[in-house]
C-alpha cells in the first residue's frame, strides 16, 4: 500500500435497513498510524459505518476503501490485515477463553505473545473459562485481545469500554496507546468523551447518518463555538466599555452579582482586552480563570441536548 494512502477512505456512503437510512452521505478519512474516534449519539450510524469498513455489510451507495481494498470484494485479502472486535455472535459459548485466543493468534504469521496479552487484559485468570461464563466485561476484554493479537494494520474497535471496570478501561486505553506506537490505526467508536479526549489524534462527530464535524479533540473545543472567561469583582461594573473593546461575536455578562463571565474566542489578545479594562476601570480581576470547553460541552452543543428517541 502506498504510504500515502490512508487507512480508511470513505465517501458519500449511504446505507438503509428498509425505510430507516442509517448511514445519509457519510464522509471520513482515516490517516494511517492514527487514533480516530467516531462519537455520535445513539442511532447516529456508527456502528453501520464501521460493520461496512469491515466488510460486514454492503454499502447502498458511496465507496468505502480499506488500506486500498474494497472491503466486500477483497475481503480474503483484507481480513487477516485488520484486527475486528467480534461481539459474541462471532464465538463458540462453550471454548475456554485462552483457548479461543491461541487459536485465533495461530491463524496469523506473527501473532503478539497470548500470554502476555491476556496478563495485560486481566484474562489469565479466566483462560479455562468457557466463554459463556465469563463476565460481560470479560467477554468484552477477550473479544479485544481476539481484534490485537494476530498484530493488525488497522483495528476496528466499537464502543471497546463499554461496561469496563475502571482498571480494564485504563488497561484498554494503554493498549490502543500502544498499538497507535507501533504504527496501527485504530478506529474506536465510544460514548465516553474522556476517553475520545485522552486517545483520539482525530474525532469524527456523527449526527444522523453524516460527518457533523471533526478534527483533533484540541482544534473541536477550540473552535468558535468559543470558551469563556470568569472573574469576580465588586457588583454592578458597567459592561458596555468591556463589550465595546471586545471583538465581534464575544459577549460580557455579569449572572450573579460580582461574578463575570466573557464568551467568545479565548485568546491572550482578548484576555489582555478583560484585563486593560479591568485596570482602567480600577478593579482587580479576582479568581481570573480561562475555562475551555470539553469535548462534552462540544458533543452536546452539536448534537442537541435533548434526548432524542
Ligand atoms: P449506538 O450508539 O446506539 O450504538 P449507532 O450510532 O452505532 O448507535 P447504528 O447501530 O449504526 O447506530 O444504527 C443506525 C440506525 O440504523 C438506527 O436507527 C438503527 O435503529 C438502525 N439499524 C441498525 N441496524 C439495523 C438493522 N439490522 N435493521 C434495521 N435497522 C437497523
Amino acid at each position: 500500500m502506498h504510504s500515502q494512502e490512508p487507512a480508511v477512505l470513505v465517501t458519500g456512503l449511504v446505507k438503509r435497513y428498509g425505510d430507516t437510512t442509517a448511514v445519509n452521505g457519510l464522509d471520513l478519512t482515516v490517516r494511517r498510524g492514527s487514533v480516530t474516534a467516531v462519537l455520535g449519539p445513539n442511532g447516529a450510524g456508527k456502528t453501520t459505518t464501521i460493520e461496512t469498513c469491515e466488510g460486514y455489510r454492503r454499502p447502498d451507495a458511496g465507496t468505502v476503501r480499506v488500506l486500498g481494498l474494497d472491503p466486500v470484494a477483497d475481503a480474503a485479502r483484507l481480513r487477516p490485515r485488520i484486527g475486528v472486535m467480534l461481539q459474541s455472535g462471532g464465538v463458540y459459548p462453550g471454548a475456554r477463553a485462552l483457548e479461543m485466543l491461541r487459536h485465533t493468534a495461530r491463524l496469523h504469521a506473527h501473532p503478539l505473545d497470548v500470554d502476555a496479552l491476556a496478563a495485560r487484559l486481566g484474562l489469565d485468570s479466566c483462560g479455562r473459562t468457557s466463554y459463556r461464563r465469563l463476565s460481560g466485561g470479560q467477554q468484552q476484554r477477550l473479544a479485544l485481545a481476539m481484534a490485537v493479537v494476530g498484530r493488525p494494520e488497522l483495528v476496528f474497535l466499537d464502543e471497546p469500554t463499554a461496561g469496563l471496570d475502571p482498571h480494564a478501561r485504563r488497561a484498554t486505553w494503554d493498549l490502543v496507546r500502544d498499538l497507535r506506537a507501533d504504527g496501527v490505526s485504530v478506529v474506536l467508536t465510544t460514548h465516553h468523551m474522556d476517553e475520545a479526549e485522552q486517545l483520539a489524534d482525530h474525532v469524527a462527530i456523527v449526527d444522523g447518518g453524516r460527518v457533523i464535524a471533526e478534527g483533533s479533540p484540541d482544534e473541536l473545543c477550540r473552535g468558535d463555538a468559543g470558551n469563556t472567561v470568569r472573574f469576580q469583582a465588586r457588583p454592578g461594573l458597567d459592561l458596555q466599555t468591556l463589550l465595546k473593546a471586545l471583538p465581534d461575536g464575544s459577549d460580557a455578562t455579569e449572572p450573579s452579582p460580582g461574578s463575570y463571565l466573557v464568551e467568545g474566542t479565548v485568546d491572550p489578545q482578548l484576555l489582555a482586552t478583560v484585563t486593560t479594562w479591568c485596570a482602567q476601570a480600577g478593579v482587580m480581576p479576582e479568581r481570573l480563570a480561562v475555562e475551555r470547553h470539553t469535548l462534552e460541552d462540544v458533543f452536546l452543543e452539536l448534537t442537541g441536548r435533548d434526548l432524542r428517541g
